[in-house]
């Protein structure tokens, strides 16, 4: 491997420091800071995905509050659930785990979520806010990658980018943040045609694709940056490993971009606490 790591582990370590600080000082004031996440279903990897969070938690002194429920639950009936942590004062931030089960309108669920507390960043008020550039919550992952980027000292303005996926919660507002910050952003997904080509040609690429080892070596363009988002099963990325031998920065998998979701998620969730605690509540 020549490429140089963008070290998405020891740059969460960091970022959770901090985090444990400021969560300190808010239960020194008084506010305990919470987020509550709820799972739908029994999916394994989900749990998993879901126990890592609340374990972090933890580790920084977030109290969280599991909602695990039924696979046979409907849509009404989650949109029920999540609107009463909507309401609940003692939950600053709410994090539903994607992807719901197939029967359930996922949107209808997000949007349950009141936007003050959508430290996820998936209802149509934060991916607005995200887009135009003003105050809001981030999309987590694609916070986290921007995070990671700029605590390596990569340059985004003017950078060809190619983002592969366009999913809400991630590839779509990948592109919107790097728009942001002054990238030339091109979105790729399963339509697109020659997508080596557009890769080849690309400075930075993202890969979010859910396919493990798909972006090949041969199609990244030598010295560029490569995001792999994937996360497969086996440890595996979206991105063949051996295109680290080509480019400039490449995040590793595991150790890339899954802790910095992680750390941008207990972030913004202390955002939410600060700002409650700040009205009086
Ligand atoms: P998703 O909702 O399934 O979206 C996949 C995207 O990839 C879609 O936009 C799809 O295009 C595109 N795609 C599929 N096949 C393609 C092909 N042959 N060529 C080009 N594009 C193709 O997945 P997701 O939720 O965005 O997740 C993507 C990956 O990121 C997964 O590996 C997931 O585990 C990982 N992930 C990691 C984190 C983390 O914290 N590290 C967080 C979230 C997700 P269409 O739109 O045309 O169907």
């Amino acid at each position: 491997m020549t490429a140089r790591i963008l070290d998405g582990a020891g740059t969460a370590t960091a970022l959770l420091a901090e985090v444990a600080d400021r969560v300190s000082a808010l239960r020194a004031a008084g506010t305990t800071p919470r987020l509550a996440t709820v799972l739908v279903g029994d999916d394994g990897a989900s749990r998993t995905y879901v126990q890592m969070k609340v374990n972090r938690c933890a580790d920084v002194g977030i109290d969280s509050l599991r909602v695990d429920l039924g696979g046979g639950i409907t849509t009404s009936e989650l949109v029920g659930a999540i609107s009463e942590l909507s309401a609940d004062p003692t939950v600053h931030g709410i994090l539903l785990q994607h992807p719901v089960p197939g029967h359930i309108n996922e949107r209808a669920a997000f949007e349950a979520i009141a936007p003050e507390k959508d430290v996820d960043g998936v209802t149509l008020t934060s991916f607005a806010a995200m887009s135009l550039g003003v105050p809001g919550f981030q999309s987590c992952t694609p916070g986290g990658i921007v995070r990671l980027l700029d605590a390596h000292g990569v340059e985004l303005r003017g950078r060809n980018s190619v983002v592969v996926g366009r999913s809400p919660i991630l590839g779509l507002p990948m592109g919107m943040l790097l728009l942001r910050r002054d990238a030339t952003v091109t979105y790729c997904h399963s339509r697109t045609v020659d997508l080596a080509d557009v890769v080849r040609r690309s400075d930075l690429v993202v890969a979010a694709v859910g396919r493990p080892d798909f972006i090949q070596p041969a199609w990244i363009k030598p010295g560029a940056v490569v995001v792999d988002a994937g996360y497969n099963a086996g440890n595996r990325g979206d991105v063949d490993p051996a295109a680290a031998d080509v480019a400039d920065w490449f995040t590793p998998v595991p150790g890339g971009v899954g802790p910095m979701t992680i750390a941008t998620l207990l972030e913004q969730t202390v955002v939410a606490a600060e700002r409650c605690h700040g009205a009086g509540a």
